[in-house]
């Protein structure tokens, strides 16, 4: 299949020349109501609300067309209601869909929404459901307003500001424990109490939480914060929360009401805490204060600068369908009512995606460059090599990767990682052949 469908690419805009950019930072409540399904309907219900969940995002203006950029405190948003998201947040702004990367944090216990899974289920009239409709309509409503209101109150943009922190004690590989098969013989998920697997090491990730922040003058308006890994301490009771990532977030918002905070997950498909989270209720504090420390730590490392180069630049894929999954096979576990939930739900995901590779609907990755810095923003449960191949890619440029764009594909894993198996590898949407797609397309937007 064809690596590239198109690459929409632009001349940088020249801050000087352009006349002066703009930024509007924007927020808007995605909290779903009681009895919303959580996780795609696999998992308890929205019962109660801990903490409620946000869309942040920021407008960009005066590179031609507005960029739109925005972070949702849900699961994840799949094929057509990704389209949906970026398609009203670009006519809510002026601009192109192609122009609004959407990126989930990816917490549990939140919506998890495939508007044609939906509609499978309901043709079904078994009571299983993914998603209420009138509630994404009522969020992509709030949306448009957040996003029309913080336009008129725009701010110029002048300079910019990148850090980054180690963090200690959060991240850990989920995929380390190998038979001798080479397979992989058990996970390490997002929480562990199995001593064989707390003991492994933390094997590859991406430790660094990377802070880029936009100054109005002096004052610092926006700050975007990019870290890898799971962002659940423990979730499936029925208790919404925007988790440990998005507690650590709304903790440093109070102290600093006057800059709009933003976290984005990164490429965390096999990245989780269970090396250093035993999923009770302390732990979820544990790992706050450590995304907290990391956020207060890079804070003080921000040097702006002028804003001289600003770009946007897209790449489409169109990955192959995984062999394993096929309409036929794939309909018959949905209408078998043998099957408990999630094995009737997450076929209907895979004929969504399915059908939507037959429409030929794209993957979109995009990159806004400012400066040196580079901002990054990459589909579904892309497996951390991608964000590390994109920072070696370009070693001189700074590179803040937020994955879990359009969540179509589930999990993206490298194609060393298909002969290994495992939980990622068997729920992956799409093929090996996605990571030869993935990489060029990555190296393509980072040598714009
Ligand atoms: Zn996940």
């Amino acid at each position: 299949m064809a690596a590239s469908l198109t690459a929409l690419l632009e001349a940088p805009t020249l801050a000087a020349e352009a006349g002066g950019m703009s930024i509007a930072p924007f927020r808007f409540d995605v909290t779903p109501p009681q009895g919303h399904p959580l996780c795609g309907g696999w998992i308890k219900p929205a019962e109660e609300v801990d903490d409620t969940l946000e869309a942040i995002g920021w407008v960009l203006l005066g590179m031609g067309k507005p960029v739109v950029i925005c972070a949702v405190d849900w699961t994840g948003i799949l094929n057509e209601a990704h389209l949906a998201w970026r398609t009203n947040l670009a006519e809510a702004a002026g601009t192109t869909p192609d122009r609004v990367a959407v990126q989930c944090v990816h917490q549990h216990d939140a919506p998890f929404v495939c508007l044609r899974t939906e509609q499978l289920l309901q043709k079904l009239a078994a009571g299983l459901s993914n998603m209420k409709v009138d509630f994404f309509q009522e969020c992509l409503r709030r949306g448009v307003n957040a996003v029309k209101a913080a336009m008129i109150k725009a701010r110029p943009l002048t300079h910019v500001a990148r850090a980054e922190a180690r963090i200690e004690k959060v991240a850990g590989n989920r995929r380390l424990l190998l038979g001798p098969d080479g397979k992989v013989k058990k996970m390490r998920g997002s929480s562990s109490r199995d001593p064989e697997l707390v003991a492994l090491p933390e094997g590859l990730i991406d430790p660094m939480l990377k802070s880029v922040a936009f100054y109005s003058g002096t004052e610092k308006v926006l700050c975007c914060h990019y870290y890898a890994c799971h962002p659940m301490s423990h979730y499936a009771k029925g208790r919404v929360s925007s988790d440990f990532p998005g507690l650590a977030r709304k903790r440093l918002q109070q102290e600093e009401p006057g800059c709009t905070h933003i976290y984005f997950t990164g490429a965390a498909g096999n990245i989780a805490a269970g090396k250093y989270n035993d999923g009770s209720p302390e732990a979820r504090v544990q790992l706050t204060q450590r995304i907290y420390d990391g956020l207060k730590l890079a804070a003080t490392h921000l040097k702006p600068q002028p804003v001289s180069r600003v770009s946007w630049h897209t790449q489409d894929i169109l990955p192959e369908v995984n062999p394993a999954f096929t309409h036929a096979n794939e309909t018959a576990l949905i209408e078998n009512p043998a099957n408990i939930p999630a094995n009737r739900i997450r076929p209907a995901m895979r004929v969504a995606w399915i059908e939507r590779i037959e429409k030929r609907q794209p993957i979109v990755l995009s990159a806004l460059h400012v400066n040196e810095i580079t901002l990054l923003h990459l589909p579904a449960e892309s497996f951390v090599e991608y964000q590390l191949r994109a920072q070696e890619a370009q070693p001189q440029r700074f590179v803040a990767t937020a994955a879990y764009g359009d969540g179509g594909a589930w999990y993206i894993p490298t194609k060393e990682a298909f002969p290994q198996g495992g939980y990622e590898v068997s729920v992956a949407n799409c093929s090996a052949t996605a990571d030869p797609l993935m990489t060029q397309a990555i190296r393509t937007l980072l040598n714009a």
